[in-house]
């Protein structure tokens, strides 16, 4: 135990007192508006709806309460009860190279880490969701999934780890830099390779079918500007009864991809306006802005850990007895969350300031009053809340509480 101990454990309890204080705060300003359905909503919104959404948030919220809790504990079991010693002793004791040693230890790292939150997950999938109805899960299909993702995370983790570990031992003092290209490179890799190849062993893409509405969409597209590769309807029912749409890929590989949810819950026009939102954050450059922000990010965040990888307090103070640079970058990924969790408030209102961008585009070059009923219409869907604690929002919250929005699109 050294000073940088007591730092972190500091903010480490000050981060969970904050994210227990704020829970309880949500949890008492929505049983306090449980009753009522806003002025605003109440000829679209029914009581049952609303307070089915209130319970919901109830209950989300104990269930994150627990899991702050749960993070903490597993955080400090790791660290200062000795995980991490025991886990790269084990792998030290077996003989294998440093390079070796040290590979395999950051990928069982992953594994262990999954396994002690998968009870954790299959609660939240199969209790919480479930008793709302929103579970369409199976316990078969959620170990599929898990199996596949282990096997994604040795297949691209163990070259991966292997490449940083290399740049770290090989390009001197200024290997976080290296380190930082190479992780901008691969993440730009990935945007472009993860809709092609990785999210289809997840889940079924087949083209939109509907010409109707396929008219409506290149109609919109072309009014906008925008190319893209195609229009897929993905089979999220599968797994969840929320519904959503999004981009992905880079460049000439975009694609719009519509959960088959959203197509049952929202009508022609509906749809239309919640593209025209999505569309809205590529016109105003939130796409190119986030990655600029997290490029930043990420390059102060590798020099900090360029700086604390070769001082001895930082591993002494996280209750680690050998130094070298598997367990820097472990620790590194560790602790960067307790540290950046205060940043929080200023991520979240940079993305509810696009949120209003995006909702001005889509009045815009589509219509307000379509993209209100359909804010309704996903509110009452996913039972989210409408009556959100202010406070709570502010830190949390990446988009604006639905009566902001709504107000903000009559306003216009
Ligand atoms: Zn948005």
């Amino acid at each position: 135990m050294n000073e940088f101990s007591w730092v972190f454990i500091a903010s480490l309890v000050l981060m969970t007192a904050v994210e227990l204080w704020l829970s309880l705060r949500q949890g008492r300003h929505v049983a306090a508006h449980r009753d009522n359905v806003p002025t605003a909503f109440a000829e679209d919104v029914s009581l049952d709806a609303h307070q089915k959404a209130a319970d919901y948030t109830q209950a989300k919220g104990k269930f994150n309460r627990f899991g702050s809790v749960f993070s903490a504990v597993v955080l400090l079991a790791w660290t200062f009860a000795g995980g991490l010693n025991v886990l790269f002793e084990a792998w030290q004791s077996l003989g294998f190279s440093d390079i070796v040693t040290s590979v395999a230890f950051i990928l069982s790292f992953f594994v262990v880490g999954s396994l002690i939150e998968l009870p954790v997950d299959w609660y939240k999938t199969f209790v919480l969701e479930q008793r709302f109805g929103f579970n369409k899960n199976t316990p078969a299909l959620f170990l599929s999934d898990l199996a596949k993702q282990m096997l994604l995370v040795l297949i691209i983790g163990a070259p991966l780890i292997w490449g940083a570990l290399w740049l770290m031992g090989s390009t001197g003092d200024y290997w976080w830099l290296y380190l930082w290209g190479a992780w901008m490179g691969f993440a730009l890799f990935m945007m472009w390779a993860y809709p092609a190849f990785i999210a289809p062993l997840f889940n079924e893409f087949k083209p939109l079918e509907d010409q109707q509405l396929k008219t409506r969409v290149e109609d919109l597209l072309a009014r906008c500007g925008f190319k893209s590769q195609g229009i897929f309807v993905m089979d999220g029912s599968r797994r969840s009864g929320h519904g959503n749409a999004y981009f992905t890929g880079l460049g000439g590989n975009k694609r719009i991809v519509f959960f088959d949810t959203l197509l049952d819950t929202l009508d022609e026009d509906q749809i239309e306006a919640v593209l025209a939102h999505e569309l809205g954050h590529f016109k105003r450059k939130h796409v190119i802005k986030n990655m600029g922000v997290m490029a930043l990010l990420s390059l102060v965040g590798l020099g900090l850990l360029g700086w604390a990888a070769a001082e001895p307090w930082f591993y002494e103070g996280l209750g680690v007895h050998s130094q070298n640079n598997a367990l820097a970058l472990v620790l590194f990924m560790l602790v960067i969350p307790v540290f950046s969790f205060f940043l929080h408030p200023m991520m979240t209102a940079m993305s509810r300031k696009y949120e209003y961008e995006a909702d001005d585009y889509a009045a815009s070059v589509s219509s307000g009053e379509h993209l209100i009923q359909a804010l309704v219409a996903l509110y009452q869907e996913n039972a989210s809340t409408l009556t959100p604690d202010p406070l709570v929002s502010a830190v949390y919250d990446s988009h604006p509480p639905a009566t902001l929005r709504v107000a903000h699109l009559q306003s216009r």
